[in-house]
């Protein structure tokens, strides 16, 4: 079965070396971090609009933007979406939103930003490598909100209960 989350194989990993068991585990695992575009970026196999790097993320700039400075923050470890996120070892990656955000919003004099993650199909993921769009907002962009449904108190109430129970 395919591990979701992958570190990149360094060029001085050994196969021998019992810390890449994980990664030695499925050879479909090894085939979709090599075709992942995200993951090419990573290794500098293509080029990418960076603006922001560190030990556990890197930041470039969406090559197709919906607006001005929209902002990609990707993990350098393969992991398909927020749900399999690794837990940070160094970086606080709400302060990483949060630096990304603000320099995007000043250099674009955006009046806001919206934060996202798409995970699955179903939410509109193109890219299986996890990754968190920053996109700056401005008055007046074109940009629709969601639409919004309705629903009855009883459904509300029942939602309520079943994903507490599961939590
Ligand atoms: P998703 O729908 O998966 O959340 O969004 C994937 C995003 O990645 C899209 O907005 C798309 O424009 C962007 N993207 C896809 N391929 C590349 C690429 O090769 N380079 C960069 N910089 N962005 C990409
Ligand atoms: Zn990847």
């Amino acid at each position: 079965m395919e591990k979701d989350c992958i570190q990149q194989k360094s060029a001085k990993q050994s196969s021998a070396d019992p810390k890449n068991q994980d990664f030695l585990k499925s050879k479909i695992s090894e085939d979709t971090i090599r075709d992942c575009i995200f993951c090419k970026i990573i290794r500098g196999e293509i080029p990418c609009s960076k603006v922001y790097e560190d030990k556990e993320f890197i930041a470039f700039l969406d090559i197709r933007p919906i607006n001005k400075g929209h902002t990609l923050i990707v993990p350098k470890i393969h992991c398909k979406d927020l749900l399999d996120f690794p837990k940070s070892e160094e970086t606080d990656l709400v302060e990483v939103i949060k630096k990304v955000a603000n320099a995007a919003v000043k250099v674009t004099s955006a009046d806001g930003f919206n934060v996202g993650v798409n995970n699955g199909k179903a939410a509109g993921q193109v890219v299986m490598h996890a990754h968190i769009h920053i996109i700056p907002r401005f008055d007046n962009d074109g940009l629709k909100s969601w639409p919004n449904k309705k629903i009855s108190e009883s459904e509300m109430q029942e939602v309520q209960k079943k994903i507490i129970s599961f939590l």
